[in-house]
């Protein structure tokens, strides 16, 4: 739109005429001036106006469009224009279950070259139907956090630093030292002879990023191994 198709008059949404004027005003005037009369006079000034435009001044914008009850673009300012969902560049949707607690909310996994982006409710899950609580709407976090530790850190005793192991050199220690305490403090019987079949010197506390399927091994495996202190931190 340039200067003369401001100039002048032209006819507002509630039939008041409004006279659009170019003249010159200093920038310290303020950017509109209003009479309360049939007749407004909008007052502007070419100067600069830093990175607001005239023409995207939502009065303006309203007369320019068809937007006359001011609810519609015209409110829209181009900022908001150009935002787009996170989700609207993913490259494809994985269905799947909140890691946390054991209502098992379904989530959508939105994953794009690779990575997950963002984590929503699903609509199709008869559990939560879309929902999440603000800990299961913030599990994407749980993934992308940036003190995420990817390797195994192990402190030997009386060290004060952390090494590095391999995955498989972790699992044989944890696993020789399971076997070693099983041995060592198991009990056949009590003192008045009546049958155990236990240890008390293993026990298990599971953390709420555990799922359900992890939660029903471990149950499994120390049950089996004749544990008995088997506990979670997140349950129902
Ligand atoms: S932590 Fe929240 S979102 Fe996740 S399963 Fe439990 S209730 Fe649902």
């Amino acid at each position: 739109m340039v200067q003369s198709d401001l100039d002048g008059p032209c006819q507002s949404m509630t039939g008041a005429s409004v006279t659009l004027s170019m003249a010159p005003l200093p920038t310290t005037l303020v950017h509109n001036r209003r009479r309360a009369s049939p007749h407004v006079v909008i007052w502007t000034t070419l100067a600069p106006m830093g990175r607001f435009s005239f023409l995207e001044w939502p009065v303006v914008r309203q007369l320019r469009t068809s937007d006359t009850t001011a609810r519609s673009s015209a409110t829209v300012s181009e900022h908001t224009r150009q935002i787009t969902s996170r989700n609207a560049t993913a490259d494809h949707v994985v269905s799947s279950v909140c890691p946390y607690c054991a209502v098992g909310c379904g989530q959508k996994v939105y994953v794009k070259d690779n990575k997950v982006i963002q984590i929503e409710g699903d609509p199709d899950s008869p559990i939560s139907r879309g929902r999440l609580c603000p800990k299961g709407a913030a599990s994407e976090q749980l993934v992308n956090a940036p003190g995420r530790q990817y390797h195994v850190l192990y402190r030997a005793p009386k060290a004060k630093d952390w090494q590095r192991l391999e995955l498989s050199k972790a699992m044989d220690m944890v696993a020789d030292r399971f076997i070693e305490t099983r041995r060592r403090t198991w009990q056949d019987a009590d003192d008045q002879g009546r049958k155990l079949n236990r240890t008390m010197g293993i026990a298990s506390l599971g953390g709420a990023t555990l799922d359900n399927e992890e939660n029903y091994l471990i149950k499994k495996l120390f049950t089996a191994a004749g544990a008995i202190q088997i506990e979670n931190q997140a349950r129902i």
